[in-house]
């Protein structure tokens, strides 16, 4: 194989903590939950604080996770980890597409606010591909075990466009 190929092929992987089918809590119905590594929001009382650092996790290319995915037949949920600040991003990009040709839905889990993604030019044709996203970071001394598919009451459930979801079951 030769470098450029090789470099190719790194760009393209996506270094996963665990793939979890079949889950109800990341979103409505079952779904396969993916954890990508990596976070730099450090919320404290993370519910997965293990998942910060982005040097960790299995090395896994689009089409090994599609192939589970399939294998499953859920809709998808990134999580982690900020899946938005994982790199490179082009490889989530491509996950991304892969699901939804598949004919899944896909939910996203990220720390930062709609707001700050509007102001992330790298986000603009990926944001929209999710059928929602949970956004915001996990704030302890707002936290609610009554709210649904989050962790505290300022986390939002909003479609692409900003608008809340009222896509629950
Ligand atoms: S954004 Fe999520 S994974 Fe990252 S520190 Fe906050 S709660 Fe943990």
């Amino acid at each position: 194989m030769n470098n450029a190929v090789s470099l190719i092929k790194m760009d393209t992987l996506l270094k996963v903590l665990q793939v979890v089918p079949g889950t109800s809590v990341d979103g409505p119905g079952l779904r396969t939950s993916i954890y990508l590594a990596g976070c730099t929001h450090r919320c404290p009382g993370c519910h997965n604080a293990l998942s910060w650092e982005f040097d960790q996790g299995t090395p896994m290319t689009v089409d090994e996770l599609m192939a589970q995915i399939r294998a499953h037949d859920f809709n998808v949920t990134l999580t982690g980890g900020d899946p938005l600040q994982h790199r490179p991003l082009e490889a989530v990009k491509q996950l991304v597409k892969a699901i939804r040709a598949a004919g899944y839905t896909v939910w996203c889990y990220t720390g930062y606010t709609f707001e700050q993604l509007q102001t992330m030019p790298e986000m603009a044709d990926l944001i929209p591909m999710f059928e929602a996203l949970v956004d915001g970071p996990f704030v302890e001394s707002l936290r609610d075990t009554s709210l649904i598919f989050r962790g505290s009451s300022n986390q939002r459930i909003l479609r692409p466009d900003g608008t809340e979801a009222d896509i629950y079951q």
